[in-house]
């Protein structure tokens, strides 16, 4: 068997925490982008994109901004003509066509990469619909964890819809992400803990592209080690861990801040949830399994 780690070569000393979904007054944010800045510099997040609707805030925008000792990624939400999705580490601005691989391909072709946005917002949990996930390719992740939609209609989540395409063997990386509009309220629900030793947009970019990151709500992952066929994740605050295999079965859990598990024989992919208190989350990349 053999299991990919894309927590290889951990570095437990460079973790950096970020969003890459916040909105200022240049679209329908509340706040102007300083002061989103500002806000996430407080929080102690190391960096952040905004991404506003169909409008880039490149590196000449955030030169004329303190930075506030937070890196900050270029980026936009692809909105107009169909359901969203992030470019990150945009130079430019892709025409938000109807056709979404068309975008996603345009996203690839220039720099940076997709990232699929809330597919379960609003009352039909629908806005991305699974089809649409399924027939797209090419684009690097998907949040399963959008905070704005906490007080919006359908769900915050969407491991059911990332569990499903897994299963099929696609390889589709987990973001959290808070979608922020409004100060205070929307600020530091969810984040990626990125490992990287490069503090710098590309370092960031380049752990995402090999999934060295994991998504949080607040639970934090300590240790993520691969021995034979044995995974181990340990964290600092959670109560319970979860492992799930395809199509979204769970296989083994541990009311402990730590787990140990055997990769099943029949895997595929192996991902794990570690759950805190008061819905408090993290959720690791998944472990692409193969047979030798
Ligand atoms: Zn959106
Ligand atoms: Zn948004």
């Amino acid at each position: 068997m053999k299991i990919e780690n894309p927590y290889a070569g951990l570095d437990y000393s460079n973790w950096l925490r970020g969003n890459l979904h916040a909105h200022t007054t240049a679209s329908d944010g509340r706040a102007p982008i300083q002061d989103v800045i500002n806000a996430y510099a407080t929080l102690g997040h190391d960096f952040l994109m905004i991404s506003d609707h169909d409008i880039l805030t490149n590196e000449d925008d955030y030169a004329k901004l303190d930075n506030r000792g937070l890196i900050l990624i270029p980026g936009n939400e692809v909105t107009r003509n169909g359901p969203h999705l992030l470019h990150v580490g945009a130079d430019s601005l892709i025409e938000p066509s109807a056709d979404r691989q068309q975008v996603i391909d345009a996203i690839n072709a220039s720099s940076g990469f997709a990232v699929i946005n809330h597919p379960n917002w609003l009352s039909d949990f629908n806005h991305c619909s699974f089809e649409n996930l399924a027939a797209w390719s090419n684009y690097l992740g998907m949040e399963i964890f959008n905070g704005v939609i906490c007080r919006l209609d359908g769900s915050p989540y969407a491991t059911d819809k990332w569990d499903r395409l897994l299963s099929r063997g696609r390889r589709v990386w987990g973001f959290a992400n808070d979608d922020s509009h409004l100060p205070v309220v929307d600020v530091g629900l969810g984040w990626n803990v990125v490992n990287t030793k490069e503090r710098s947009v590309e370092g960031i970019l380049n752990a995402m592209q090999r999934g060295s990151f994991y998504g949080s709500t607040g639970v934090t992952i300590t240790a993520i080690e691969i021995t034979g066929n044995r995974i181990r994740v340990e964290t600092e605050n959670a109560d319970r861990i979860l492992a799930y295999q395809q199509v979204g079965s769970e296989f083994a859990r541990a009311d402990a801040s730590a787990i140990d598990i055997e990769v099943p024989a029949k895997a595929k992919y192996v991902r794990i949830e570690c759950l805190g208190r008061g819905g408090r989350s993290a959720w690791t990349q998944p472990f692409y399994i193969s047979a030798e």
